[in-house]
Protein backbone atom coordinates (compact mmCIF):
# COMPACT_ATOMS: atom_id res chain seq x y z
CA UNK A 1 0.00 0.00 0.00
CA UNK A 2 1.03 3.31 -0.82
CA UNK A 3 -0.22 7.04 0.04
CA UNK A 4 -0.26 9.23 -3.00
CA UNK A 5 -1.50 13.10 -1.97
CA UNK A 6 -2.14 15.76 -4.65
CA UNK A 7 -2.01 19.59 -3.40
CA UNK A 8 -4.43 22.16 -4.49
CA UNK A 9 -2.36 23.12 -7.71
CA UNK A 10 -2.89 19.14 -8.89
CA UNK A 11 -6.59 19.05 -8.58
CA UNK A 12 -7.84 23.16 -9.47
CA UNK A 13 -9.54 22.41 -13.00
CA UNK A 14 -10.87 19.64 -15.38
CA UNK A 15 -7.42 19.51 -17.08
CA UNK A 16 -5.34 18.88 -13.61
CA UNK A 17 -7.94 16.50 -12.36
CA UNK A 18 -7.66 14.39 -15.95
CA UNK A 19 -3.75 14.20 -15.78
CA UNK A 20 -4.17 12.86 -12.29
CA UNK A 21 -5.91 10.49 -13.45
CA UNK A 22 -3.18 9.72 -15.82
CA UNK A 23 -0.82 9.40 -12.93
CA UNK A 24 -2.78 6.97 -11.06
CA UNK A 25 -3.49 4.60 -14.36
CA UNK A 26 -0.18 3.71 -14.61
CA UNK A 27 0.41 2.72 -10.73
CA UNK A 28 0.34 -0.83 -9.65
CA UNK A 29 -0.03 -1.16 -6.01
CA UNK A 30 -2.86 -0.52 -3.76
CA UNK A 31 -3.26 3.22 -2.88
CA UNK A 32 -4.89 5.48 -0.49
CA UNK A 33 -4.94 8.90 -2.27
CA UNK A 34 -5.01 11.94 -0.23
CA UNK A 35 -6.69 15.12 -1.72
CA UNK A 36 -6.99 19.00 -0.76
CA UNK A 37 -9.53 21.55 -1.96
CA UNK A 38 -9.33 22.42 -5.26
CA UNK A 39 -6.82 25.67 -6.03
CA UNK A 40 -7.62 28.23 -3.39
CA UNK A 41 -11.00 27.07 -2.38
CA UNK A 42 -10.12 26.75 1.61
CA UNK A 43 -8.40 30.75 1.09
CA UNK A 44 -12.44 31.45 -0.07
CA UNK A 45 -14.17 29.43 2.65
CA UNK A 46 -12.31 31.18 4.97
CA UNK A 47 -13.13 34.07 4.14
CA UNK A 48 -16.89 33.25 3.71
CA UNK A 49 -16.80 32.22 7.27
CA UNK A 50 -15.71 35.39 7.99
CA UNK A 51 -18.81 37.15 6.47
CA UNK A 52 -20.72 34.68 8.16
CA UNK A 53 -19.37 35.84 11.69
CA UNK A 54 -18.22 39.49 10.89
CA UNK A 55 -17.53 40.03 14.99
CA UNK A 56 -15.39 36.87 15.49
CA UNK A 57 -12.33 37.55 17.35
CA UNK A 58 -9.72 34.76 16.76
CA UNK A 59 -10.00 32.76 20.39
CA UNK A 60 -14.20 32.48 19.81
CA UNK A 61 -14.31 28.54 20.29
CA UNK A 62 -17.98 28.84 18.44
CA UNK A 63 -16.05 30.75 15.53
CA UNK A 64 -13.69 28.23 15.37
CA UNK A 65 -16.09 25.19 15.45
CA UNK A 66 -18.12 26.79 12.16
CA UNK A 67 -14.89 27.55 10.83
CA UNK A 68 -14.22 24.20 10.60
CA UNK A 69 -17.98 22.70 9.52
CA UNK A 70 -17.62 25.45 6.81
CA UNK A 71 -13.64 25.05 5.38
CA UNK A 72 -13.86 21.51 5.60
CA UNK A 73 -16.53 21.08 2.89
CA UNK A 74 -13.58 22.46 0.27
CA UNK A 75 -12.37 18.42 0.91
CA UNK A 76 -15.11 17.09 0.62
CA UNK A 77 -15.85 18.27 -2.49
CA UNK A 78 -12.81 17.59 -4.30
CA UNK A 79 -12.79 14.36 -3.09
CA UNK A 80 -16.13 13.29 -4.54
CA UNK A 81 -15.21 15.18 -7.42
CA UNK A 82 -12.01 13.25 -8.39
CA UNK A 83 -13.33 10.08 -6.71
CA UNK A 84 -15.80 10.19 -9.25
CA UNK A 85 -14.06 11.31 -12.86
CA UNK A 86 -11.83 8.15 -11.49
CA UNK A 87 -14.69 5.94 -11.89
CA UNK A 88 -15.75 7.46 -14.51
CA UNK A 89 -12.25 6.80 -16.37
CA UNK A 90 -12.06 3.32 -15.49
CA UNK A 91 -9.66 3.89 -12.51
CA UNK A 92 -12.55 1.65 -9.74
CA UNK A 93 -12.25 3.35 -6.38
CA UNK A 94 -13.79 3.88 -3.02
CA UNK A 95 -14.61 7.31 -1.75
CA UNK A 96 -13.75 7.75 2.17
CA UNK A 97 -15.04 10.21 4.74
CA UNK A 98 -12.00 10.60 6.77
CA UNK A 99 -14.01 12.72 9.34
CA UNK A 100 -15.41 9.67 10.50
CA UNK A 101 -12.27 7.98 10.87
CA UNK A 102 -9.28 10.54 11.54
CA UNK A 103 -10.37 10.69 15.36
CA UNK A 104 -9.42 14.59 16.83
CA UNK A 105 -10.09 16.16 20.16
CA UNK A 106 -12.21 19.60 19.91
CA UNK A 107 -8.95 22.09 19.25
CA UNK A 108 -11.18 23.34 16.32
CA UNK A 109 -8.68 24.71 13.48
CA UNK A 110 -5.57 22.87 15.34
CA UNK A 111 -7.03 19.84 15.91
CA UNK A 112 -4.96 16.68 17.58
CA UNK A 113 -4.98 13.62 16.43
CA UNK A 114 -5.91 10.11 18.41
CA UNK A 115 -3.64 8.20 16.57
CA UNK A 116 -4.89 4.98 18.43
CA UNK A 117 -8.35 5.29 17.80
CA UNK A 118 -8.05 6.26 14.37
CA UNK A 119 -5.58 3.45 13.50
CA UNK A 120 -8.39 0.82 14.39
CA UNK A 121 -11.22 2.96 12.85
CA UNK A 122 -9.16 3.34 9.77
CA UNK A 123 -8.41 -0.74 9.85
CA UNK A 124 -11.70 -1.97 10.42
CA UNK A 125 -13.09 0.59 8.01
CA UNK A 126 -10.79 -0.63 5.16
CA UNK A 127 -11.35 -4.35 5.97
CA UNK A 128 -15.02 -3.53 5.76
CA UNK A 129 -14.54 -1.71 2.81
CA UNK A 130 -11.69 -3.55 0.54
CA UNK A 131 -10.45 -1.97 -2.55
CA UNK A 132 -7.22 -1.00 -4.47
CA UNK A 133 -7.64 2.14 -4.83
CA UNK A 134 -9.19 4.64 -1.82
CA UNK A 135 -9.89 8.53 -2.41
CA UNK A 136 -10.24 10.66 0.61
CA UNK A 137 -9.09 14.07 2.23
CA UNK A 138 -6.67 15.76 3.72
CA UNK A 139 -6.45 18.22 6.61
CA UNK A 140 -9.85 16.84 7.88
CA UNK A 141 -10.89 14.89 10.79
CA UNK A 142 -13.75 14.87 13.61
CA UNK A 143 -14.69 14.80 16.96
CA UNK A 144 -16.04 12.00 19.06
CA UNK A 145 -19.81 13.89 18.86
CA UNK A 146 -19.39 13.79 14.90
CA UNK A 147 -17.91 17.69 14.64
CA UNK A 148 -15.60 18.06 11.57
CA UNK A 149 -12.27 19.40 12.23
CA UNK A 150 -9.41 20.93 10.51
CA UNK A 151 -5.39 19.96 11.71
CA UNK A 152 -4.37 23.59 10.57
CA UNK A 153 -3.59 25.16 7.26
CA UNK A 154 -1.43 23.08 4.57
CA UNK A 155 -2.04 20.00 6.59
CA UNK A 156 -2.93 17.84 4.31
CA UNK A 157 0.62 16.34 3.80
CA UNK A 158 0.51 15.60 7.51
CA UNK A 159 -2.76 13.38 6.78
CA UNK A 160 -0.64 11.64 4.15
CA UNK A 161 1.78 10.90 6.75
CA UNK A 162 -0.39 9.77 9.67
CA UNK A 163 -2.52 7.24 7.44
CA UNK A 164 1.18 6.14 6.38
CA UNK A 165 2.38 5.57 9.70
CA UNK A 166 -1.49 3.71 10.83
CA UNK A 167 -1.36 1.76 7.89
CA UNK A 168 2.22 0.73 7.67
CA UNK A 169 2.38 1.81 4.10
CA UNK A 170 5.37 1.12 1.33
CA UNK A 171 5.95 5.09 1.25
CA UNK A 172 4.27 8.44 0.51
CA UNK A 173 4.49 10.68 -2.56
CA UNK A 174 3.62 13.84 -2.27
CA UNK A 175 2.75 15.14 -6.00
CA UNK A 176 3.53 18.85 -5.86
CA UNK A 177 4.32 21.55 -8.20
CA UNK A 178 7.95 21.76 -8.43
CA UNK A 179 10.42 19.14 -9.37
CA UNK A 180 11.15 18.65 -5.47
CA UNK A 181 13.03 19.75 -2.66
CA UNK A 182 15.01 22.68 -3.83
CA UNK A 183 17.77 24.49 -1.30
CA UNK A 184 15.58 27.49 -1.51
CA UNK A 185 12.17 28.32 -3.07
CA UNK A 186 12.21 27.88 -6.84
CA UNK A 187 9.87 30.62 -7.29
CA UNK A 188 11.85 33.15 -5.67
CA UNK A 189 15.76 31.93 -5.74
CA UNK A 190 16.67 31.78 -9.18
CA UNK A 191 19.74 29.16 -8.51
CA UNK A 192 17.88 27.15 -5.77
CA UNK A 193 19.58 23.64 -6.33
CA UNK A 194 17.59 20.69 -6.79
CA UNK A 195 18.19 17.91 -4.10
CA UNK A 196 17.52 14.04 -4.90
CA UNK A 197 17.81 12.51 -1.46
CA UNK A 198 18.11 14.11 2.08
CA UNK A 199 17.39 12.77 5.23
CA UNK A 200 14.43 13.60 7.62
CA UNK A 201 16.33 15.70 9.63
CA UNK A 202 17.69 18.23 6.95
CA UNK A 203 14.53 18.38 5.35
CA UNK A 204 12.73 18.91 8.83
CA UNK A 205 15.48 21.47 9.37
CA UNK A 206 14.77 23.01 6.04
CA UNK A 207 10.92 23.78 7.03
CA UNK A 208 12.15 25.05 9.69
CA UNK A 209 14.03 27.69 8.39
CA UNK A 210 10.91 28.51 6.30
CA UNK A 211 10.77 26.60 3.09
CA UNK A 212 6.86 26.17 3.23
CA UNK A 213 7.25 23.12 0.91
CA UNK A 214 5.97 20.15 3.30
CA UNK A 215 4.13 20.94 6.61
CA UNK A 216 6.14 20.44 9.18
CA UNK A 217 4.20 17.68 11.09
CA UNK A 218 4.77 15.36 8.17
CA UNK A 219 8.33 13.93 9.11
CA UNK A 220 7.96 12.71 12.43
CA UNK A 221 5.49 9.58 11.74
CA UNK A 222 7.15 8.75 9.00
CA UNK A 223 10.52 8.86 10.69
CA UNK A 224 9.29 6.20 13.37
CA UNK A 225 8.22 3.95 10.82
CA UNK A 226 11.59 4.39 8.65
CA UNK A 227 8.66 5.09 5.80
CA UNK A 228 10.34 6.92 2.95
CA UNK A 229 9.12 10.34 1.37
CA UNK A 230 8.79 11.22 -2.01
CA UNK A 231 8.45 14.76 -3.25
CA UNK A 232 7.80 14.45 -7.03
CA UNK A 233 6.45 17.36 -9.65
CA UNK A 234 2.86 16.66 -10.47
CA UNK A 235 3.43 17.58 -14.44
CA UNK A 236 6.43 15.49 -15.14
CA UNK A 237 5.73 11.88 -12.92
CA UNK A 238 8.21 10.37 -15.24
CA UNK A 239 11.09 12.54 -12.74
CA UNK A 240 12.10 11.27 -9.62
CA UNK A 241 12.35 14.15 -7.61
CA UNK A 242 13.15 14.06 -4.33
CA UNK A 243 13.44 11.39 -1.82
CA UNK A 244 13.38 11.57 1.93
CA UNK A 245 14.39 8.97 4.09
P1 LIG B 1 0.71 21.54 -2.21
O1 LIG B 1 0.11 21.71 -3.57
O2 LIG B 1 1.09 20.14 -1.95
O3 LIG B 1 -0.09 22.15 -1.11
P2 LIG B 1 2.51 23.66 -1.59
O4 LIG B 1 1.98 24.79 -2.41
O5 LIG B 1 2.16 23.64 -0.14
O6 LIG B 1 2.09 22.29 -2.27
O7 LIG B 1 4.08 23.59 -1.74
C1 LIG B 1 4.69 23.76 -2.98
C2 LIG B 1 5.33 25.15 -3.05
O8 LIG B 1 6.35 25.23 -2.08
C3 LIG B 1 6.02 25.43 -4.34
O9 LIG B 1 5.16 26.02 -5.27
C4 LIG B 1 7.18 26.37 -3.94
O10 LIG B 1 6.95 27.70 -4.34
C5 LIG B 1 7.17 26.31 -2.43
N1 LIG B 1 8.50 26.09 -1.83
C6 LIG B 1 8.96 26.75 -0.74
N2 LIG B 1 10.19 26.33 -0.41
C7 LIG B 1 10.53 25.37 -1.31
C8 LIG B 1 11.69 24.54 -1.49
N3 LIG B 1 12.76 24.62 -0.66
N4 LIG B 1 11.68 23.64 -2.51
C9 LIG B 1 10.61 23.54 -3.32
N5 LIG B 1 9.51 24.31 -3.21
C10 LIG B 1 9.46 25.22 -2.21
N1 LIG C 1 -6.72 22.80 1.74
C1 LIG C 1 -5.98 23.03 2.97
C2 LIG C 1 -5.26 24.36 2.91
O1 LIG C 1 -5.27 25.02 1.89
C3 LIG C 1 -5.04 21.92 3.33
C4 LIG C 1 -3.92 21.66 2.35
O2 LIG C 1 -4.04 22.05 1.19
O3 LIG C 1 -2.93 21.03 2.74
O4 LIG C 1 -4.70 24.76 3.91
MG1 LIG D 1 0.26 22.58 0.75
Amino acid sequence: MKIYKFGGASVKNAERIRHLADIIAREKDDLIIVVSAMGKTTNQLEEFTQMLYPDATYEDKDYDRLYDQVVSTGELQSTRIVSAYLNHAGITNHWMDITALLRTDDTFREAKVDKAVSQKQIKDYLNQHPAHIYVTQGFIGGTQDGFRTTLGREGSDYTAALLAYMLDADSVTLWKDVRGVYSADPRKVKDAELIREMTYQEAAALVEKGAQIVHKKTFQPLMEKQIPLYVKPFLHPEEQGTLIH
